[in-house]
């Protein structure tokens, strides 16, 4: 196994079904829908990830040359180009809200598009469009499933693909044909990824902020008390460095229920105990891949992804509970089949902000053609320049309308 940490977080996003989870597969060898729930169901819920190597073999002619692999097929060692984190995105349209939180993190994505479905589906146009809100700049688009269609299918479905992109931000993106679950064509995506995706500029010298996307109980049922560890945090760095022994702030912090039913949100302080790059243990983290941070925290505070939103750090900017944003609507909801005109926001109407892996609701108390006012259910830390992501309910679910830049 690599000892060498991710440098960039990869998504991938697409319509349920399409083949995001066993694509990640193929590229990892790890199957990221753990939770119970999740195998039940046969579906990705939570935010699944799992790190990868782009790798090349000297000596041998592209696209075979490239591989996830350490060892090339003659057993000589690959070059590692570099390790990535890949984050796999729910696809069913009820999950939007993890997407977008996800979003957050990458620094490139995969689109996945099955070629045995029309493009582009619901989903495939609505995260797409979630991937051009938050500024992803390097998409790569991915036709999967090419061994269940016929050669004509496969061609006519790929025109599809490029007329759908081309009316996007990502018209120049390169389409990959692959079948994730035979491992056909891999070789090309991964060389494809060599060649476009290069982790942004980081930098390390500003206090260290981490987006919190999980977070953890890893206790096992049973374990004696003096052997329990403390919460884990999962999350990405935007900037700065953590290390091992490092106290750091954690922004909005605990919902605290007051005598008389108010609630507050509650900082709090704790102190990194480890980290961790899946299995790789380190003893700083950086911007890019996917980490996990062990703390002192209580670890009942911790599980089942209750601290998702936080905003870990050194000089954490304090959580606001009414958020200005300067905003813009799409002409259409770009995730319902229908694609109905997006009507104007209305005072008093219920929003669905996410405002880096933070989602919250807010109340519309001030509204003009291009700002507008929420007072927020729960406070979040809005960090400068970060963009928001605007949802409301159409026919009782929660669709992207929008999107702004809050002011701070
Ligand atoms: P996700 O919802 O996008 O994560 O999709 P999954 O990875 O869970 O895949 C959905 C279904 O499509 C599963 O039954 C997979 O085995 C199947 N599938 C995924 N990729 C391929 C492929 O390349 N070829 C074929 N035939 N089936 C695939
Ligand atoms: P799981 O509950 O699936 O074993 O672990 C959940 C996540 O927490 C994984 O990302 C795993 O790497 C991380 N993790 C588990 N134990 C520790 C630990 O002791 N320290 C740190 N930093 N991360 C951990």
């Amino acid at each position: 196994m690599s000892t060498v940490i991710p440098d960039m977080s990869i998504g991938v996003v697409g319509h349920v079904d399409h083949g995001k989870t066993t694509l990640v597969q193929a590229l990892t060898g790890v199957w990221t829908a753990r939770h119970s729930e999740e195998l039940r169901r046969s579906m990705t819920i939570k935010l699944g990830y799992a790190d990868g190597n782009i790798a090349v073999c000297e000596g041998v002619e592209p696209p075979e040359a490239y591989t996830t692999e350490l060892v090339c097929k003659d057993g000589s060692p690959a070059k590692l180009i570099r390790r990535v984190s890949y984050v796999d995105a729910p696809g069913h349209e009820i999950l939007m809200a993890t997407m977008l939180s996800g979003a957050a993190l990458m620094d490139a994505a995969l689109l996945v598009i099955a070629a045995n479905e029309p493009c582009p589906q619901p989903q495939t146009r609505e995260h797409l469009t979630a991937l051009e809100i938050i500024g992803v700049k390097n998409v790569i688009v991915v036709q999967n499933k090419i061994d269940v269609v016929s050669k004509e299918r496969a061609k006519e479905n790929y025109k599809e693909i490029i007329d759908f992109i081309s009316q996007t931000s990502y018209a120049d993106a390169p389409v990959i044909p692959v079948s994730a679950l035979h491992k056909a064509n891999i070789d090309a995506l991964v060389m494809a990824m060599a060649k476009l995706f290069k982790p942004p500029p980081r930098d390390l010298s500003k206090p260290a902020l981490m987006y919190v996307v999980r977070s953890f109980d890893v206790n096992k049922p049973g374990t004696k008390p003096k052997d329990l560890v403390g919460g884990v945090l999962g999350g990405a760095l935007l900037r700065g460095e953590l290390r091992v022994g490092d106290e750091v702030e954690i922004k909005p912090g605990i919902r605290v229920e007051r005598p008389g039913g108010k609630v507050e949100y509650v900082p709090l302080v704790t102190k990194i105990v480890s980290i961790r790059y899946g299995n790789i243990e380190s003893k700083v983290a950086r911007p890019g891949g996917l980490v996990a941070i062990g703390t002192t925290l209580d670890p009942s505070i911790t599980k089942a992804d209750a601290m998702i939103g936080n905003v870990v750090g050194h000089n954490v900017p304090d959580p606001v509970d009414t958020l200005e944003i300067e905003y813009r609507l799409f002409e259409r909801v770009v995730g319902t089949r229908e694609q109905e005109r997006v009507e104007p926001l209305r005072m008093r109407e219920l929003l669905m902000l996410t405002v880096g892996t933070a989602v919250t609701l807010g109340v519309v108390t001030k509204v003009t053609s291009d700002i507008v006012e929420v007072v927020l259910r729960r406070p979040v830390v809005v960090l400068p320049g970060s963009k928001v992501a605007i949802s409301r309910q159409v026919r009782g679910r929660w669709r992207l309308v929008g999107w702004g830049v809050a002011k701070v």
